[in-house]
């Protein structure tokens, strides 16, 4: 465990810069990092940006290919990497010919014994530097960090944030309509700093001074518990599987309530929050659940989910109903939904149809590509369908991709997931559409069963049944161990679909 503050990050984010600048970095250049969430990482948010160069993230769990397509693309001059991922480092290297250096996030003692050309130690290179930098002043709109979209369709893509739209990002999380930061709270970053500048909350905390608790690579639900304890964290910002694997624990270890804990605020972001894990938080810890919604080219918030003067007071169903919801958006950003024709749909919580938005911290290309990826008046098409009511609030119904059409109707493969998840037995579901001849597509709930707990196809088809439409009812329930999901906590359902090719509804 490692504290400090951070007039110490800022010192050494100063050498740090002192050092690169050493290397031949000059602004603009790329500073790769394949690292966790820890001080070091920190460090290297600010000693990049600040010094003009753009810090890029990459997620270290993408295939070894993908990782090498990524650093060769953004041209990558100096690849930063956490002592896990040396072994990735060596098989990398020989084709990563642009990196002229990589840099070990350690100190000598702990150098890994590996065979990699212009092996450096992180901090062998900066503690002979001045902890005197003078952070230069330049346009607001030069590139401040990247980070690539995870690439399930195709090639990853790059996303170039500026200083001017992070620091807009930055300030609409800072206020109370956003996370409500200040210094009081203690923020346990779960989300990973490979992860859009984990939701951007590195910068919002120091500019608000709130502490930050890093949790290296312990992500188990141990881990994250004993973190929140000991560092007495007040908010926690992740993607459902993690909050899935902590409540598992707390329940495992009969930490319930969970009266050690002071957390007041969780963040559920990434993926949709299910309503039996906004449920438990509410119930069993005491802890407001946040719901937030936004994208890579969205760098990354759009919406959260917070009450409005009316719901003050209303009971925890109705508080469930509202969290289901991804929320309404953030000073800055627009939203529509719109039919296959563009025309807009009527806000009533009903309509659903694909999102658009419109905003200053929303990517207008991707990196070294010329065309736009924003329509004639700016909108970007997020590829994601969803409802807007008469409050503003947005909730997603599905991703365009995985919406399943039934007789010419959209069955929502969300609402079907979280109901499933909302039994007792059932630790995470995921639903895909399989071919149908009469009805085109008819849902497949997949199911991953708690330990020790059991239920039939037919129990989970009449807790459904209450649940659900009738005719959105799965016509089969699978049962897995486990289910696939991204290095970001997404479900891969396409790789669920190749699975389930050959599936024969029964
Ligand atoms: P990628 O686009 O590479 O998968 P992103 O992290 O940019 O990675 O994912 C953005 C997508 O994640 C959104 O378009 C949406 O489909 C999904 N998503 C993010 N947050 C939520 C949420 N709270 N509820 C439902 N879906 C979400």
């Amino acid at each position: 465990m490692h504290h400090c503050t951070y007039a110490d990050i800022g010192r050494r984010a100063k050498q740090m810069a002192n050092a690169l600048s050493r290397l031949g970095i000059e602004p603009g250049d790329r500073i790769g990092t394949l690292a966790w969430n820890g001080y070091r990482h920190l460090e290297l948010y600010f000693a990049v940006s600040g010094m003009g160069a753009v810090l890029h993230t990459i997620n270290p769990r993408l295939f070894p290919e993908q990782i090498e397509f990524i650093v060769s693309h953004a041209e990558d001059r100096v690849l930063f990497f956490d002592l896990s991922f040396a072994a990735l480092v060596e098989q990398l290297a020989p084709h990563l010919t642009g990196v002229q250096a990589f840099v070990a996030m350690t100190e000598r003692s702990h150098m890994p014994d590996i065979r990699v050309p212009n092996l450096l130690c992180f901090e062998e290179l900066i503690s002979d530097e001045s902890e005197e930098f003078a952070w230069p002043s330049f346009d607001e709109r030069q590139a401040s960090s990247m980070c690539y979209t995870s690439g399930t369709t195709g090639n990853p893509k790059g996303v170039l944030y500026s200083h001017r739209s992070s620091l807009l990002h930055s300030l609409a999380l800072c206020t109370r309509e956003g996370f409500g930061l200040s210094s009081l709270d203690s923020a346990l970053l779960v989300v990973p700093m490979f992860h859009v500048n984990a939701w951007g909350m590195p910068y919002a905390c120091a500019m608000t001074g709130t502490k930050l608790v890093l949790p290296g690579p312990a992500l188990d639900g141990a881990s994250i518990y004993e973190l929140m304890r000991s560092e007495r964290v007040t908010l926690a910002l992740g993607v459902p599987t993690v909050w899935m694997m902590l409540q598992q624990h707390v329940e495992s270890q009969g930490l319930l309530p969970a009266s050690e804990l002071c957390l007041e605020r969780v963040v559920i972001g990434g993926a949709a929050a299910p309503r039996s894990q906004v449920e438990r938080f509410e119930r069993d810890f005491d802890t407001r659940v946040m719901h937030a919604w936004g994208m890579t080219e969205m760098s990354p918030l759009g919406t959260l989910c917070a009450p409005l003067p009316k719901h003050v007071g209303a009971d925890l169903e109705a508080r469930l109903d509202l969290q289901a919801k991804q929320g309404r958006a953030l000073f800055g950003v627009t939203m529509k939904v719109v039919d296959e024709d563009g025309a807009e749909l009527l806000r009533d919580g009903r309509s659903a149809g694909r999102l658009l938005v419109k905003g200053p911290w929303i990517a207008s290309h991707y990196y070294r590509q010329t065309e736009t990826i924003l329509d004639e008046e700016g909108w970007f098409d997020t590829g994601d369908v969803a409802t807007i009511d008469a409050d503003g609030y947005m909730q997603i119904t599905d991703r365009a991709k995985d919406v399943i059409k039934s007789g010419g109707e959209w069955i929502s493969s969300i609402d079907l997931e979280n109901a499933a998840m909302g039994h007792p037995a059932v630790a995470e579901a995921a639903v895909i559409g399989i071919p149908h001849e009469k009805w085109q597509e008819r849902p497949l709930l997949v199911v991953v069963l708690k330990s020790g707990k059991s239920a039939s196809k037919a129990q989970l088809r009449d807790f459904l049944a209450e649940r659900v439409a009738k005719w959105w009812l799965p016509d089969d329930v699978a049962f897995v161990d486990a289910l696939p999901h991204t290095a970001t906590g997404k479900l891969q359902k396409m790789k669920l679909r190749e699975q389930f090719r050959d599936h024969v509804l029964q």
